[in-house]
Order: C-alpha cells, then structure tokens, then sequence
C-alpha cells in the first residue's frame, strides 16, 4: 500500500519536473526572441532622427500627428534610433522675434554629427527647416508633413525632400453640419489671431462662399478667448461652433489647442464641430476629418525608405483628404442628433454601453433573486393561508366535539338539574296553594300573602337561572375569545354540579382567588373544562364507594397565569394511566367514552394553557389547570 503511494507520488512528481522543464524552455526561447531583436537594433547602425515642431511638444493637434509618427517609426525602424526633438516657438507668436539664435544652437548641436533624417510637423517647422537647410544640414534628407498642401513651399523644395501633405476641406466640413444639424443658420468660428490663423480665416470665407445666403459665419478671431468663453455660453438658438485654430488669441495670449477645447466644451451651449481628429473624443461631435493614422502611415513610410538608401525625390505621395465621417454617440445625444440623418459609412464612436449591458450579470441575478423571493414569498403566504384555514377548520371541529360532549355532560347532570328545577317548583306549588287558602278565608292577611307572592317570584327566579345556566351550556356556538373573569366562570360550573355533588353525598367546595383572574377564552369552552374534571372527579369518588367524599376546587394566581385545581378523594391515577388519560378513547369506565380529557386538554391548549394530572400523597386525582392571564 504504502510503496503504491510513493510510486504514484513519484509519478505525479516526474510530471511536475517535466511541465516545469517545458514552461522553462518556452520562457528561455521568447526571451532568447526578444534579445534577438534587441541585438539586432542595437547591432545595427544608429539612425539619427530630428523631429522640428512647430508650437510645442504638447500642442494639438500637431503633438497627437507627432506622437504617433515617433511611435510607429520606433516600432518599424529595424535599426536603433537616436531621436531629437526642437520646438520652433517663434510660430507661436503673432510678431514672431528673431530666429537667427535658434539656428546658431540648433547648428553648433548638429555641426559635424547631422541627423540621418529631419521630419518637421507642420507648416512653419517645414517652412523653417528649408530656409535653414543649407546652414544646418545641406544633405540631409527631410520630410515635411502635416502641412496643408496651400502651405507647401513649393519653390523651395529639393530633391531631398518628401513631402506629406493633406488637404482642408472646409465646404465638406461644414456640410457635414448643414446635414446633421439642418436647423443651423449661424457657425461662430473659433480662431486665433496669428499670421497663420488669419491666413486660414481667408481661406475658410473663400472655400465657403457656396454657402453665402444659408449660414451665417461669425468670427471669433478679435476676441480674448475668455471672451470667447462668456460668447460661447450664450449663443443664441440654431449656432453651432466650428472650432478651426487657437494658438494665439486677440489678445496674445497662447493656448494650448486641448485645454482651450476642453474649456470652450465646459461652457458651450452649442455643440462643437472640427476637423482634426485630434480634437475629437470628448468635446467635438465629429465628422469627416483628417486623420493621424493615414498622415502617420505615410510619413513612416517615407522615412524608413529614405533611411534604407531610396532616393527622397522617387516618392510622392497625394495630398490626404478627410477620413471617413466619425461621430461621438454621447455629443450626438446631448444635441438630440439622430443616428439616422448621419452620412452613409459613418462610424460611431465611444457609445456608452446600456445599463443592460454593463450589468447583465448582475441585473440577472437580481431579477433572479427577485423570482425566488417572490416565490417563497407567495409560497409562505399560500402556506399561511393554508393554516389559518386549517385552524378555522380544527376550532370548528373542537367546537362540535366540545358540543357533543358537552350533551354528555349534561346527560350526567340531569339528575342535579331535575333537583335544581324540582325545588323552587316544588315551593312555588306549596306557596301557591297556601296563598289560595288563605284568600279563601274571611279576612286573609294581605302581608302573610306578600310574602307568599315575594318567595314565589324568588323560586321562579331561581328556576329560571338552572334552565338558563343549562342553555349556556348547550348553546352550540362558535370559538368566541373574550376577557372573562374565571373565578366567575368556576362559579357557574360549580353551580351546575352541585346539586349532583348533593346526591352523591359527596361535599364539593370552592375556594376562589383573592384576586381577580381575567383570561381571554370562550366562556362556554372553559366551564366545559371546569365541569369535566368536576364530573370525573365526583366519578373517581362514587365508583371505588370511598369514605371521604370530597372534591375541592380553588383558584390562584401563579406568576402571570391563573390556575384551576380540581382535587378528589377517589383513588387517583395508577402511574402507569397518568400519560394516557388525556388519550382519547381512554377510559376506565365501562360506559365512559374516553374523550372528556382529550377534548379537555385540546381545548386548554387552544387557549394558550397547559393542564396536568398527578395523584396526590394522600391518593386523590389532582388536575390543575393553567391559563395565561391578560394585562
Ligand atoms: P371517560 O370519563 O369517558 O372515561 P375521560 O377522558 O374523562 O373519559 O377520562 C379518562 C379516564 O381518566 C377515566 O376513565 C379515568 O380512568 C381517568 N380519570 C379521569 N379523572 C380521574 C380522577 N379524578 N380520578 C381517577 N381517574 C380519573
């Protein structure tokens, strides 16, 4: 056994080792990968990149065109990079200072180690780089992108140069709001007031000229932006704003293109529309635009070529037009424009998912708790329902047994209750015939047959209360809870059984309370209970023929519940009978039926009590009944 175990360990051990081995040799072969190509950009020659800005390393949308050239250049490029990066500040101003100390740094940092490649991003960096070409690096090769194609200067281009260039179009781009937002009759334009914003303020009122009569253009190129701010956030109806360039505003101050956006988007109460994309992702609705991607993709090409050797003068690429329309589904929303009076091909980008669909999981598993809950719930509910009917339906039962044997009860009492009749009949005969003698006389005593008249309307009195004791007895009534004060209730039973105890000789006694004891309970229900245990008790004593007869009955209060005690002398309960004489159909007695301390116990249970039996030391039955007591 045990030497199966240490092979089966070794086994699964052996496994282990080879899985480990496995894992290894794979991590050992990516890496031995990786190294591969590190060495091999390492092992190769050095390419030495200068990339010129023209506003700033952060300055969009030429920083977004510039970050992803590095990038995807860096990633093609199979020889290791030495990147550079200058910023031409001078463009950003509107009085643009002296250049001549720029291009002295820019000169003694190059002179005998020139860059392999120059790529300028945008127009005044390429219009910078080809007047200083011959000071700062007469043979090297350049590529002039981001630069629209009216910025291009042509006349100055050598057969070192590619240019990427793309192409404005600013009729496509305010069509495309014409078509989304059909209701628009004003476009404020958000300028700045450089040479070169102000060059392309012309230009846009010359390519828009088509729209002469059906927009109205205004122009925000005098305002500081914080005045432009204040305007933008209370345009009047049907304006949209056409964000174009803000470099420098009318009162000199630089903004960084994505800042200034974001804050004009803050406070706009008019969408916002440009044709840059990377201006679009959050404050822009979209459209056709230009595209970092396509610019990026040539301008790459263009460098790896002419770093491989191919001449820069072979490669030409077209001007690039706008991308295919893109949109942002949550401005879309917030200006109510519907999906449906978007251009064919548009693409629709950052849709907020629905709730649905960012918490299906969740909102699945509440449902289904919810349908579980809701079925246990309409379960316990049924279940509920099913018992209260069950009780009516016991209680009804217990009532109708009760009754029944309540009838028995009776049949016992008859004797008690004929006696009960008998004497105030019986008086009331004899008071009546004296009554009659006496008038016949000569002169009958009027007060003597007062009298007379007094003891007979006390003997019906008394008549009545056994005939009226004994049909609360037999009423047949429902389960019918009220307060009642038992020692009243004991009384009545003792009443009724008394005459009985009279017959049988036997002396039935009753010490009540001294205080009050009020349950709640069925009068009719809890007598029954009294009279029951009176009867068996009178039962025990009469049947063994005992010497003392005797059956005492006494009330108490015992903590918060009041307690009946029926005592006898009969000869108690053998041991063995003390667990079953609340059975039903336990009986002793040839004639009995069984079913007086079965219904008995039910109904004490029914209201809340307890009822034990027990024998006493001097032998007699006692049973005491407990009933809580209400406040
Ligand atoms: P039944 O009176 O028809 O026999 P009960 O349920 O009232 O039915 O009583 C069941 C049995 O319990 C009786 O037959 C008797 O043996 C016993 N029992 C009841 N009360 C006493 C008592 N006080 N003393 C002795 N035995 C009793």
């Amino acid at each position: 056994m045990n030497r199966r175990m240490s092979t089966d360990t070794l086994r699964s051990r052996s496994a282990m080792a080879a899985l480990l081995c496995l894992g290894l040799f794979v991590a050992v072969c990516t890496l031995a990968g990786r190294a591969n190509a590190v060495e091999r950009k390492l092992g190769g020659e050095l390419k030495r990149v200068l990339i010129l800005h023209s506003f700033g390393r952060e300055f969009r949308p030429w920083s977004e065109y510039a970050r992803s050239i590095k990038a995807e250049l860096e990633r093609q490029s199979p020889w290791p990079l030495d990147v550079q990066e200058h910023t031409l500040l001078s463009a950003r101003f509107n009085n643009p200072g002296p250049e001549a100390p720029f291009v002295e740094y820019l000169s003694s940092l190059y002179q005998g180690a020139f860059p392999d490649i120059v790529l300028s991003i945008g127009a005044p960096a390429a219009r910078f780089v080809q007047r200083y070409r011959a000071k700062l690096f007469p043979d090297t090769p350049m590529v002039l992108t981001v630069v629209e194609q009216r910025l291009v200067n042509r006349s100055d281009l050598t057969d070192n140069d590619v240019v990427v260039s793309v192409r404005n179009d600013f009729l496509a781009a305010f069509n495309n709001i014409l078509q989304v937002l059909p209701a628009t009759k004003t476009v404020a334009v958000v300028v700045g007031a450089s040479p070169l914003e102000q060059f392309w303020m012309d230009e846009v009122k010359r390519e828009l000229k088509p729209l002469d009569g059906r927009l109205e253009l205004v122009w925000f190129s005098d305002l500081s932006f914080e005045e432009i701010l204040k305007q933008a956030a209370n345009l009047p109806p049907h304006t949209v704003l056409f964000w174009g360039l803000m470099s420098v505003d009318a009162a000199g101050i630089v903004h960084e293109g994505d800042i200034a956006l974001r804050s004009l988007h803050a406070v706009a109460n008019a969408p916002i529309f440009s044709y840059q994309e990377p201006f679009f992702g959050g404050s822009t609705v979209g459209g056709p635009m230009h595209s970092t991607a396509e610019t990026t993709r040539k301008t790459v090409d263009a460098a790896i070529r002419i770093l491989k050797g191919e001449k820069p003068s072979s490669i030409k690429y077209e001007p690039i037009g706008f991308a295919a329309p893109k949109y942002d589904w949550r401005e879309l929303q917030r200006w109510g424009i519907s999906e449906s009076s978007l251009p064919a091909g548009s693409e629709i980008l950052f849709r907020e998912p629905t709730m649905w669909e960012s918490y299906r999981w969740q909102m699945l598993l509440i449902a289904a708790i919810i349908v579980v809950q809701a079925g246990l719930i309409s379960g316990l509910l049924h279940e509920r329902r099913r018992r209260q009917l069950a009780e009516v339906e016991s209680r009804q039962r217990l009532a109708e047994l009760a009754h029944a044997n309540r009838y028995s009860a009776v049949g016992e009492l008859t004797t008690s209750i004929a006696h009960e009749l008998n004497q105030p009949l019986g008086s009331i005969l004899t008071n009546a015939e004296t009554a009659e003698l006496m008038l016949k006389g000569a002169s009958p005593d009027i007060d003597e047959i007062r009298h007379i008249l007094a003891d007979i309307r006390r003997d019906d009195q008394r008549a009545s209360e056994v005939i009226r004791r004994l049909r609360s007895v037999l009423r047949k009534t429902p389960f019918e809870i009220r307060t009642l004060e038992l020692n009243d209730t004991v009384w009545e039973a003792i009443g009724l059984a008394a005459a009985v105890a009279d017959g049988r000789r036997i002396a039935l006694s009753y010490v009540p309370a001294a205080t009050a004891l009020p349950i709640k309970g069925d009068p009719v229900q809890v007598q029954q209970v009294i009279l029951n245990l009176i009867i068996n008790a009178m039962d025990a004593i009469s049947d063994a023929d005992m010497k003392k007869r005797e059956v005492n009955v006494s009330t108490a209060r015992a903590g918060n519940q009041a307690e009946i005690r029926i005592a006898d002398t009969g000869p108690g309960i053998a041991t063995g009978d003390l667990t079953n004489v609340f059975n039903p159909f336990f009986t002793t007695k040839p004639e009995g039926m069984g079913m007086g301390l079965a219904i008995a116990k039910t109904i004490v249970e029914a209201h809340h009590g307890t009822m034990a039996a027990e024998t006493l030391p001097a032998g007699g039955a006692l049973f005491t009944v407990r009933l809580p007591i209400v406040r």
